[in-house]
Order: structure tokens, then C-alpha cells, then sequence
């Protein structure tokens, strides 16, 4: 189990934040701000058969995989959700998310509503749930070509899976309108912060008040 970032370290659950949101709107900008920020936060790398992009690198922005292979990852049990999106297989390996709850560390899962949803039926105490959305489908569009990591086709392919992704925006926890990215991140920073907080992921409160009750004020 980890410890409070406070100068005064309580010990407390790690959390699962999940953050979806349609392709282009700004999930993966927001995460990589989040993980750069903030040290007490490990990205979970998910497993695709999708074609790497130029910008990305194996093993850190995905486990790039053939179909054969995700196939026998996922019939051995290696992996905790999986989901076919836009055409290409995704999953979350299992291991280094389960070994990250028990050690009480903080994991981050850039995953669409699918796997949120299986992961918010399996562990519904340690997650929470972020949905991103864009501040219009004109802008959602433009930051899809402005990536411009992906072909037409596949652009078009990502706006018409858009307005399914947005249809789950009920489920999720928390909901952020990603206008101003100064604004958006500060808000995911505030809804961690906050969760960080909360009682009943902080066990380590119980010792810390009855030491509190103990103590003599002098
Ligand atoms: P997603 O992970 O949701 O598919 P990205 O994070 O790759 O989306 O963002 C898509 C594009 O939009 C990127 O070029 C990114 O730099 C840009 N972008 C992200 N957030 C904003 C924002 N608030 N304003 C303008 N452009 C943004
Ligand atoms: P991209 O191809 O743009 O990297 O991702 C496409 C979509 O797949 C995004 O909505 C992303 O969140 C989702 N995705 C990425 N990894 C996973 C995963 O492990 N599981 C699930 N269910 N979705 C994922």
C-alpha cells in the first residue's frame, strides 16, 4: 500500500483512473501531461494488433501484437478486458495492474468505454472514471487531422465511432469538456487530488487518529 503525497504519509489503496473519450478529443494529451506530472502515477500499457504509429514506441505506447499472439494472450487468462475498437483488438494485460493494486500504486488506463466497464464490474471500489469530451465534433474532427498520424479513412472511420463512445458519457464518474487544455488538466489534476483523499482508500487513518487521540496536546 502507498503513501499520501502530504508530508504526513498515511497509507492508503492505490486507484485505478481510467480516462475514455472519442478518438481526438485529447485523452491521450491529457494522460501524457498527467503522467509527466505527477511521479505517484504509472501508465498501464495496453496490448493492440493496430499498426504502430510514427511517433510510437513498443512497449512504452502499447505492446504492439499480431492477432495470433493477442489471441493466446487472451484465451490463457493474461488479460483483464479486452475490446475491439475501430477494427483492431485492444486489452489491458492483467499482471502488472493486478501486482499495482496490491502494492497500493496508482495506474492510469487510457481504455474506451468497453473496458471500463469490464474493469468498473471487477473492481468497482478502485476505480474511477474519467469521461473526455471534445468541445464539438468540428474541433473533434480538426484535431484528427491535425494528429495527422492516421489516414482519411481511418479519420472517418474514428468521427463515426465518436458518437458511440460519447453515448456511455453516464457511466463514468467525472466528465471534463476539453476546450482550453491548460483548464482540462488542471481539472483531472484536481479529481486525483481529490480521490487521493478519500476516507475510505486511506486505511492508514485509523492508526493516524488514534495516535492523534493518544497524544498528549502538551
Ligand atoms: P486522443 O488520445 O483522445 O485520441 P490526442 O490526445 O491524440 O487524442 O489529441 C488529438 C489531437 O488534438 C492532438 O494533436 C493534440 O495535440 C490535440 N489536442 C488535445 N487537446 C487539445 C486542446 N484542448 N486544444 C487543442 N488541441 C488539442
Ligand atoms: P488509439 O488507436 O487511438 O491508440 O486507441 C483507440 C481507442 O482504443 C481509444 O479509445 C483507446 O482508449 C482505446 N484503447 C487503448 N487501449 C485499450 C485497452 O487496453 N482496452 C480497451 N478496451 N481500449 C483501449
Amino acid at each position: 500500500m502507498s503513501a499520501d503525497t502530504s508530508p504526513i504519509r498515511i497509507r492508503r489503496r492505490g486507484l485505478m483512473l481510467v480516462l475514455s473519450s472519442p478518438s481526438g478529443a485529447g485523452k491521450s494529451t491529457i494522460a501524457r501531461n498527467l503522467l509527466e506530472t505527477d511521479p505517484g502515477l504509472e501508465l498501464s500499457v495496453s496490448v493492440t494488433t493496430r499498426p504502430r504509429r510514427g511517433s510510437e514506441i513498443d512497449g512504452v505506447h502499447y505492446h504492439f501484437q499480431t492477432q495470433r499472439e493477442f489471441d493466446r494472450l487472451r484465451d490463457s487468462d493474461a488479460l483483464l478486458e479486452w475490446a475491439e475498437v475501430h477494427g483492431n483488438c485492444y486489452a489491458t494485460p492483467r499482471e502488472p495492474a493486478e501486482a499495482a493494486l496490491v502494492d497500493g500504486r496508482d495506474m492510469l488506463f487510457d481504455i474506451d468505454w468497453q473496458g471500463a466497464a469490464q474493469l468498473r464490474e471487477k473492481m468497482p471500489v478502485d476505480i474511477v472514471s474519467i469521461f473526455i469530451l471534445p468541445p464539438s465534433m468540428r474541433e473533434l474532427r480538426e484535431r484528427l487531422k491535425r494528429r495527422a498520424e492516421d489516414q482519411d479513412a481511418v479519420i472517418d472511420a474514428r468521427l463515426k465511432n465518436a458518437r458511440d463512445e460519447i453515448e456511455h458519457w453516464r457511466d463514468y464518474d467525472y466528465v471534463v469538456i476539453n476546450d482550453d487544455l491548460d483548464r482540462s488538466f488542471a481539472e483531472v489534476r484536481s479529481i486525483v487530488t481529490a480521490e487521493r483523499l478519500r476516507r475510505d482508500r486511506r486505511p492508514g487513518l485509523f492508526d493516524f487518529v488514534s495516535g492523534l487521540l493518544d497524544e498528549k496536546a502538551g
